[in-house]
């Protein structure tokens, strides 16, 4: 059993926050153990807690038009949720529930090891971006420690708000060379280069 697969065992076990009484599964994740790509999402909805699976309702079938317009399939990259269980009513997740879930998420983190991580939305984004507002961010990147770090508007919000399409799907379309970038910058550590995409 791969080191992952032992984390999702342990993440089912969790009792730490009220939601997880209420949950019908819990949602750790998916997606290759050694994607390049780390999507970060808020909670899990109706449809991820009814199967265990992140993205998988409404908000997920149009994550999956978003990557298809990058060449990429689900499988290629790695899935997560800041919290991992369904907060009741679809309500935002709580401090508490961030504060105790997060260690999950730096393990998955661990384990994946990606090149980037996307944040969707506000949550995921002020974890990694914290005071920072995601309508200057989106569509900016920021490394650190080798790992690239760009901020997106979450799905559902392109969703509700037809307005934010276009920024989304433009946003998402900048991730390949993002990506080339931070791999060019890994292969020839010895020649620095200078990325004028990463902002500081
Ligand atoms: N929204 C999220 O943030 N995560 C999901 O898994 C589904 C919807």
């Amino acid at each position: 059993m791969s080191a992952l697969s032992e984390l999702y065992q342990e993440i089912a076990l969790c009792q730490r926050c009220e939601v997880a009484k209420y949950r019908t599964k819990v949602v750790p994740g998916e997606g290759a153990e050694d994607a390049d790509i780390m999507f970060i999402g808020e909670a899990p909805g109706w449809h991820e807690d009814q199967q265990g699976r992140p993205f998988v309702g409404p908000a997920g079938l149009y994550l999956d038009q978003l990557l298809a317009s990058i060449n990429l399939k689900r499988e290629q990259v790695y899935i997560a949720n800041v919290i991992k269980c369904r907060p009741s009513g679809n309500r935002d997740p709580l401090p508490s529930e961030i504060h105790n879930c997060h260690r999950w998420l730096e393990l998955q983190i661990e384990l994946i090891h990606p090149r980037m991580i996307v944040t969707l939305g506000r949550y995921s984004m002020a974890m990694f971006f914290p005071g920072k507002s995601i309508s200057k961010i989106h569509g900016t990147a920021q490394k650190q420690d080798n790992v690239i770090y760009y901020a997106m508007y979450h799905p559902a919000a392109a969703l509700h708000q037809q307005s934010l399409r276009k920024v989304i799907e433009a946003d998402m379309l900048k991730i390949p060379s993002i990506l080339a970038q931070a791999k060019s910058i890994t292969e020839a550590e010895q020649q620095p280069q200078q990325l004028s995409m990463f902002k500081d």
